[in-house]
């Protein structure tokens, strides 16, 4: 079997998911397809969910409503018999309106989880009623009972051994060849829904293609494979058609928006291979991420990561920070979230990149308990891999760079955003 992924970018309208189901019409294969939220539907379920946080409950249900509409238009434009349609997705407009009105806003982070991940249910059901009406007999999958998850609300983490019992269960190809279910969510052992973390679909995809031994993975973006750097941001970018599971995981991991970073173990772990191909054009071959490439990528990758943070702890009392607080230090981050994605340090201080979010003053708060917190903020790493005198000079003359970190074959740079 082999797994799908749609994001968010090939559900945005009736034509991407006319196209999902004219690229599923042609798999032989038995297929478990795995479906984000549409378009920017998770943003704006956030929006609602603020309005809920408030106890604002008139002005969450008129932004649902919103949310419901652009659902709507989707399914008249899609459905021959729209009635097939809304007949899949009223009931879930129904239940969610009627938690909004009943419910109470306590916990931000377990609400969330609640409300949002209808994003992915509105879309799944959806997406199920076409490619039944367009002849792909499928089973749609409420990912909630299957992907079972620890209690971190909004990044929970998933348990592998329970969840595979709950889908080996619940998926039979010999049944249905095809199975639909949604990215992103799943539910702690009590039920309580759970999100895996913004962009979190991939890796749904690729704990699915673990716990079902897919022959291979395929997330479909609408990119035409992996590049070498982001072509928004950066000119001349080029293709790379293969990556070893190492390459991919530094490059997610740096912040290359292309994969999300917990992807990468589940495959490398039951060496599945994972292919990233263009959605508009499905004859091409995309990129591939395996354990071994023939060919090594031989030009420089450049990943940029904005809104970070430069944070620099000393302990209160002068004692050397590596022997005595380090373990402290990070406990307090990893309680808080925070994602450090660079360290330096030195006798007295230790200096992390984070990424600006929410959490952050909570966690530079309970950081000044036992340190001298300084930080620096609007700022953006760049990390250069395959680096060279020439692509440092092309990237980073004339900026103002507050730490750099350089080995032989990478190099590291936080500097002021431009
Ligand atoms: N819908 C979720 C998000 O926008 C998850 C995903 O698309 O991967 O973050
Ligand atoms: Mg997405």
């Amino acid at each position: 079997m082999k797994v799908y992924k749609f994001g968010g970018a090939s559900v945005r309208s009736a034509e991407g998911i006319r196209n999902i189901a004219r690229i599923v019409s042609g798999v032989n294969d038995n297929l478990f397809i795995v479906v984000s939220a549409m378009g920017k539907t998770t943003n704006a379920m956030e929006v609602v969910l603020d309005s809920f946080m408030k106890a604002d409950h008139a002005g969450a249900i008129q932004k649902l409503v919103e949310v419901e509409n652009y659902h709507r238009e989707i399914i008249a434009e899609l459905f021959v018999d729209k009635t097939v349609g809304e007949t899949a997705v009223e009931p879930l407009f129904a239940e969610l309106e009627k938690y909004i009105i009943e419910g109470i806003g306590d916990d931000y982070d377990r609400c969330y989880d609640r409300l949002v991940s209808y994003g992915e249910l509105f879309s799944t059901c959806i997406v199920s009623a076409f490619l039944a009406e367009s002849g792909s007999t499928n089973c749609w999958l409420d990912m909630r009972s299957l992907i079972v998850t620890d209690s971190n609300f909004r990044e929970a983490n998933v348990r592998m051994n329970d969840s595979q019992v709950r889908l080996k269960k619940a998926v039979d190809f010999t049944q249905n060849k095809i199975y639909i279910g949604q990215g992103f969510i799943g539910a702690n052992i009590k039920g309580d829904p759970t999100t895996l973390g913004r962009e979190g679909s991939d890796y749904t995809a690729a704990v699915v293609g673990n716990l079902l031994d897919a022959e291979s993975v395929t997330i479909w973006k609408d990119v035409p494979g992996i590049l070498n750097a982001d072509p928004r941001i950066f000119e001349n970018t080029v293709h790379i058609p293969e990556l070893t599971y190492l390459d991919a995981v530094e490059l997610a991991y740096s912040g290359a928006q292309i994969i999300h970073p917990k992807t990468i173990k589940p495959l490398e772990n039951k060496q599945i291979p994972l292919y990233v191909r263009p959605f508009g054009s499905p004859s091409e071959a995309g990129s591939v991420i395996k354990a071994t490439t023939e060919k090594p990528i031989d030009v420089p990758v450049l990943i940029l990561r904005k809104n970070q943070v430069l944070v620099t702890i000393r302990p209160r009392d002068f004692s050397f920070v590596l022997e005595e607080s380090l373990s402290k230090a990070f406990a307090v981050m990893n309680k808080h979230r925070l994602k450090v994605s660079l360290i330096q340090s030195s006798a007295i201080s230790i200096s992390v990149c984070v990424d600006n979010n929410r959490y952050l003053s909570g966690a530079l708060d309970e950081l000044g308990n036992d340190f001298k917190v300084n930080y620096n903020d609007s700022l953006e790493l760049l990390t250069i891999r395959g680096i060279n005198d020439d692509i440092v000079q092309k990237t980073t003359s004339g900026r103002t760079i507050l730490l750099s970190q350089r080995t032989r074959r990478s190099g590291r740079f936080l500097m002021k955003e431009n």
